[in-house]
């Protein structure tokens, strides 16, 4: 999703991690129109409010193979040569018009290619994943482990788990944010 602004705020989000800067000029955002302001205040005003500490010792799940490029680390992504990246198969009789899903490649649109020059996307070239199935635990929350690497590398990094247990916030200079829980 885009950059978005709300308030004196510039939010980033992946649907999984967010991340609430402060909104300066020459920052790229856009309206958000979809997003429920009411909602986005309250978790803005949540996380600056909140008292941090320094992350507890964590003990990272074991890596696994990468199932996309089978643990090699190099694989290509290309448009699916049946449905050209589509992921639907469109096609005429005499009396309709038939729309199907491509076989080929599931629907995705997308062929993988194992091998080759280029790294693998999902696992960047290193052959090994974290397995969503092991997460981090961090203060009762479960937390998709390369998410927290991803949030433990801001510059003196801080914590603070939800009272729900489901989210963890976290604060790193004037940058605030939350990484949403696994449920286990
Ligand atoms: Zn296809
Ligand atoms: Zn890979």
């Amino acid at each position: 999703m885009n950059p978005f602004v709300v308030d004196d705020a510039i939010i980033y989000t992946n649907g999984h991690v967010m991340a609430i800067a402060p909104f300066e000029p020459g920052h790229v955002a856009y309206g958000g129109d979809r997003i429920n302001k009411n909602n986005m205040q309250k978790m803005i005003a949540d996380a600056r409010s909140r008292q941090y500490a320094p992350v507890p010792t964590v003990t990272m799940p074991l890596k696994v193979y990468c199932r996309v490029c089978s643990g090699i680390g190099k694989a290509t992504t290309k448009n699916c040569s049946e449905c050209n990246g589509d992921g639907e198969i469109e096609f005429d009789t005499d009396y309709n018009t038939y729309e199907c899903e491509c076989k080929t490649c599931a629907g995705n649109g997308t062929e993988i290619i194992v091998g080759g020059e280029v790294d693998c996307e999902e696992c960047s070239g290193s052959g090994k994943v974290y397995d969503l199935a092991t997460p981090v635990l961090i203060d009762g929350v479960a937390i998709n482990p390369a998410y927290f690497e991803l949030v433990n590398e801001l510059p003196d990094v801080q914590y603070s788990a939800s009272d729900t247990r489901d989210r963890m916030y976290f604060k790193s200079g004037a940058i605030f944010g939350i990484v949403m829980g696994i449920k286990v």
